[in-house]
């Protein structure tokens, strides 16, 4: 009997995950991956310890070897970019990077996880030497030989979400002067509220990165190579430019075939299927479901897509999905030089964007009793908490502290995706041990104090 095909678009996180997926769930599955670049799982969530030198190898900082699965019967196909989907007899065409030959390969299911590629800014001279972006296997090999080139100096980073803040570390450890622009008003201001972007922007500040928000950058200067970025207001020398300022989903081979949003998102329903039969998106190239926000948004995570694969491989085979995918929470961590930040569902900024009133509250403490002296045992920590005003449902929250406290993001991520209100988080029972918290753990506390209680 011949086996059901199913084809896989794009070797990342989404690709990487359906194939699991299908060898757990299936036998006898006939699975062909097809990836455009040459190079086959490169993570780019691990770009910046490569960038530190805190990798045994470039070549190991990836999802997953073709071995691993080919091994397991899974055609895998780099170099061949998928052009085209032949919705009325189920096949893709295919070319041959490298040859430029194509064919044509037939599928019965086909999941689409294409991700996206980092926008280079509208302006002039991002055609110049030395403008870099950073994403994928290629910019990260660029970055690191620049980083490792005493003749670059000044780095100037645009964009400061969490990819630009990893250069900016990065470069500033490699030794550069570096400068971080942001149309934005404040460094990370898409994850964390006010009172934690203050922190952050002092200690990117006090070591030694120049933080200049609300910048309107207007050109990258030079000749044959960047000498400077140019702002409305200021020029900075500049030997090297990283750019991580928004990305374009990898859906132009898909328009006038699959339904995109303006932005070129691919539309995807309940159940992560596009409008052609059998064929299913997920990932960066397509809005994700929120829960906290209970509408679909932008959330390009490596979390997210792995759980949209999961899902959909589970329901593959079923005529209509028995549930439709509940969605995600959306959360996210990182270290900025000393400190360290987890941040879960919905902040001002982005419930503001998806047009929700909310509350939010800020909470500060020491980690342990006072009689612990303050400092490296006893340093500071810090909670926000983003709820309904009217239900007290929590809708989002981050912890913020230089003792490693990120473990409680996911408390509070468990917190939002259940959809437990401040009361509930109030009392619910943690332990308390004064080696490690106070009489009330800290959650406690922060939902205490959002509810209006006295300080502990
Ligand atoms: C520097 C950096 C750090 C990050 N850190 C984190 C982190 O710490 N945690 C986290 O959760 N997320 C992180 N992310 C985000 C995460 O990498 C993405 O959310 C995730 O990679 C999305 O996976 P994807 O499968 O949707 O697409 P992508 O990773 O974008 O991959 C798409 C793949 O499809 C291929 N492709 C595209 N079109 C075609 C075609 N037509 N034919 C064949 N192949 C095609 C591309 O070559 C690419 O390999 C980071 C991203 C960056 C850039």
């Amino acid at each position: 009997m011949e086996k059901t095909k199913v084809i896989i678009v794009g070797a990342s996180h989404g690709g990487h995950e359906s194939m699991r997926a299908l060898l757990d769930n299936y036998a006898n599955l006939d699975i062909t991956l097809f990836e455009a670049g040459d190079f086959v799982s490169f993570m780019s969530c691990g770009m910046e310890l490569f960038l530190e030198n805190q990798v045994t190898n470039v070549n190991d900082v990836r999802n997953f070897s073709p071995e691993q699965f080919t091994t397991q019967g899974v055609n895998i196909m780099n170099n061949h970019e998928v052009t085209k989907i032949n919705a009325d007899n189920k096949t893709v065409t295919v070319k041959e990077v490298t040859t430029g030959a194509t064919s044509e390969y037939a599928y019965d299911k086909l999941i689409l996880s294409s991700g996206v590629t980092p926008n280079n800014l509208p302006i002039p001279g991002t055609d110049l030497a030395n403008v870099y972006l950073m994403r994928g296997y290629d910019w990260a090999h660029k970055i690191k030989q620049q980083l490792d080139n005493p003749a670059i100096q000044n780095v100037t980073v645009i964009g400061a979400g969490y990819i630009g803040i990893e250069a900016a570390e990065a470069s500033r450890k490699a030794g550069k002067n570096v400068t971080l622009l942001d149309v934005i008003d404040r460094p990370l201001g898409i994850y964390l509220d006010p009172d934690m972007t203050d922190i952050i922007e002092k200690e990117l500040t006090n070591n030694g990165v120049q933080v200049v928000m609300k910048a309107d950058v207007q050109a990258f200067e030079g000749s044959d190579k960047v000498t400077s970025v140019k702002t409305a207001t200021a020029s900075y020398p500049t030997d090297l430019v990283i750019q991580a300022a928004g990305v374009k989903p990898n859906t132009k081979w898909l328009d006038g075939i699959v339904e995109l949003d303006s932005k070129g998102f691919i539309k995807n329903d309940e159940y992560l299927r596009t409008n052609l039969k059998d064929v299913y998106a997920i990932g960066d190239a397509t809005l994700a479901y929120s829960i906290p926000a209970q509408q679909k948004m932008p959330i390009a995570l490596a979390t997210v897509v792995r759980r949209e694969a999961r899902y959909v491989v589970e329901h593959l085979f079923e005529k209509t999905p028995t549930v439709p995918f509940k969605g995600v929470v959306g959360s996210s961590a990182l270290s900025v030089f000393d400190y360290h930040f987890a941040a879960s569902g919905l902040n001002q900024t982005t419930a503001k964007r998806a047009g929700l009133n909310i509350k939010t509250s800020f909470y500060e403490d020491t980690l342990r009793p006072t009689y612990v002296p303050a400092g490296a045992d006893n340093p500071k920590v810090y909670v926000q908490l983003a709820f309904n005003p009217q239900t007290h449902q929590i809708l989002g929250g981050a912890v913020l502290s230089t003792y490693d406290i990120t473990a409680q993001g996911n408390v509070l991520a468990l917190a939002v995706s259940q959809k437990m209100t401040l009361e509930e988080l109030a009392d619910t029972d943690f332990f308390f041990q004064p080696g490690f918290d106070r009489q009330w753990s800290l959650l406690n506390l922060a939902a205490q104090n959002a509810l209006g209680e006295s300080k502990f």
